[in-house]
């Protein structure tokens, strides 16, 4: 009997991709925000989770290796339950459904049930891990056609369903999946039937990922190299004369951070400019926020001067958080920026600028010199006997309040927010950490390494960063590590993020 769903059952066969999370498709991403349930893969990168709803049920259906979580047939018939339940179902799926991942089966699965569904196709590992890899899979010069084939068809098959001799007369560029295991009968076979020896091989494990390896020789070398170092799956096998071409187009694991694993310890909402230097040098990021943003212990003195607010000459704002919150008051109170009438406002520079934007409103103000300096020196000549407003962030520096009131400004300057130590940092830092996944961390203020020896403990801060390399910003940053027995490998000679970068780069240079 089939089951025909008359509510909103629906599942999205989505392909995640070969490991690097920009490579989902742009409709990929869009249905894992559509769905209540995601079903995911071991190859499929847990980083686009991110991508689900907030209180989407997450359902792992890993198959690691030969263990399988479950069978087969039992992810057919989870994804045939939840739809049933009339939920919407993310199955998510490494490289594309269709290529070597039983989408098929369970298409076949969900059409017995009566379920609609959609495709959404993934780049699937050979085309990833190639592209990763500096190996273009067809090329005028080498070769007309690309065969994907299965590496696992089991070596004592009789009859095999492999067409070795198509494969292997010509020049056409073969890619294995899921042949590692089998490597030896794969590169034998090929050559049985008549590929050269010689011919270029590269195995590519984890492609696309910063953890990529290549292994390059050739049908007759590869099969012991690998033995030899211990090359594992999950790989592909690219066989062709194509692969040499990776010595001149090898792009990815080139850069000169490949590979390093490195610990950025900012506030959440400014790590994302530091870390997208770093991954741009092809590092692997890994975040840690040190400093997390809290509302103040009260919220009585930022109330009392929003509710006041047509009584101030000026607003000032020098941080993000400063507006988020006073708007956050503003709306507690019933209000919208119309309260602020006549007001001026003056921002510290354009990202605050940006924060102010959202709420449809243009700064009168912005400094030249980005910094409360700047914005004392831009306000000298229209502030004298005025009345400013200036929400701070607890740990901000008293020199807008003191410069304006010296210029005859009366300044009020309730606390907005708070910088505070975060208790815990994420589980996946630690386990980096102890597994030495991280090779250097990064110090950007005095603050964030404090704050994670507080997090840490000082003595599981030290042996969790035993071995691994420090770099901080500057010298006060550095005091602040070799005070608590951290030894400083790497200083910029400037006080910038790009210098710190350029000095890591140098650092780990060969
Ligand atoms: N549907 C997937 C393939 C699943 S079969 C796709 O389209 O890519 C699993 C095999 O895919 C692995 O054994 C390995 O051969 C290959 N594979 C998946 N991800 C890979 C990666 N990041 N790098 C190299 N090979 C990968």
């Amino acid at each position: 009997m089939t089951h025909t769903s008359d509510n909103n059952s629906l599942v999205y066969l989505i392909g995640a991709g070969p490991g690097d999370p920009g490579l989902i498709t742009v409709r990929g991403k869009e249905c894992m925000g559509l769905a209540d349930v995601v079903v995911y893969d071991y190859l499929a990168n847990d980083d686009l989770l991110q991508y689900a709803r907030p209180g989407a049920e997450l359902i792992y259906a890993g198959k690691v290796g030969g263990h399988h979580n479950r069978e087969q047939w039992q992810i057919n018939e989870l994804l045939v339950e939840k739809a049933r339940e009339g939920r919407v179902v993310a199955r998510l799926k490494g490289g594309d459904p269709f290529v070597f991942g039983r989408g098929g089966e369970e298409c076949e699965a969900l059409v017995a049930a009566g379920i609609p569904f959609e495709i959404v196709p993934g780049v699937t590992a050979a085309i990833g891990a190639a592209a990763y890899a500096g190996i273009p899979l067809t090329h005028r010069d080498f070769t007309t056609s690309v065969a994907f084939v299965t590496g696992h068809e089991s070596p004592g098959k009789e009859a095999s369903e492999i067409d070795w001799e198509g494969l292997s007369l010509g020049s056409g560029t073969v890619v294995f999946y899921m042949g590692m295991k089998n490597l030896p009968q794969i590169t034998a076979n090929l050559m049985a039937h008549g590929r050269p020896p010689e011919t270029p091989v590269a195995l590519v494990r984890w492609g696309t990922r910063p953890e990529q390896e290549v292994l390059a020789g050739t049908l007759s070398d590869i099969a012991d190299k690998a033995r030899r170092t211990g090359f594992k799956a999950p790989a592909v096998t690219v066989v062709g004369e194509v692969v040499t071409l990776r010595e001149k187009l090898r792009w990815f694991d080139s850069r000169p951070l490949f590979g390093r694993g490195i610990l950025v310890t900012r506030a959440a909402d400014q790590a994302g400019e530091f870390s997208a230097i770093l991954r741009r040098k092809g590092a692997r990021v890994v975040e840690c926020p040190t400093i997390a943003i809290a509302p103040p212990e009260s919220w009585d003195e930022l109330d009392a001067a929003v509710a006041r607010l047509a009584t101030f000459d000026w607003v000032v704002f020098t941080s993000y958080n400063a507006v988020r919150f006073f708007f956050a008051r503003l709306a507690a109170q019933g209000k919208d920026s119309r309260a602020l009438g006549p007001c001026r406002i003056c921002v510290v520079g354009p990202k605050t600028a940006e924060a102010l934007a959202l709420h449809g409103l243009r700064p009168d103000l912005i400094p030249g010199d980005y910094k409360g300096e700047g914005v004392v020196e831009a306000l000298r000549s229209v502030v004298s006997g005025a009345r400013v407003l200036f929400p701070k962030g607890d740990r901000a520096r008293d020199v807008i309040p003191a410069g304006l009131a010296a210029l005859g400004a009366e300044v009020t300057a309730p606390v907005a927010y708070r910088n505070v130590t975060p208790e815990v940092i994420p589980a996946g830092v630690i386990a980096d950490l102890e597994a030495k996944r991280i090779h250097c961390v990064t110090f950007t203020s005095s603050s964030t390494v404090e704050n994670l020896a507080a997090i840490l403990g000082e003595n599981r801060l030290l042996r969790l960063l035993d071995g691994v390399a420090i770099a901080s910003i500057g010298p006060i940053t550095s005091r602040s590590c070799q005070e608590l027995g951290l030894k400083v490998d790497v200083e910029p000679p400037a006080y910038t993020l790009e210098a710190l970068t350029a000095e890591l780069v140098r650092f780990f240079s060969p």
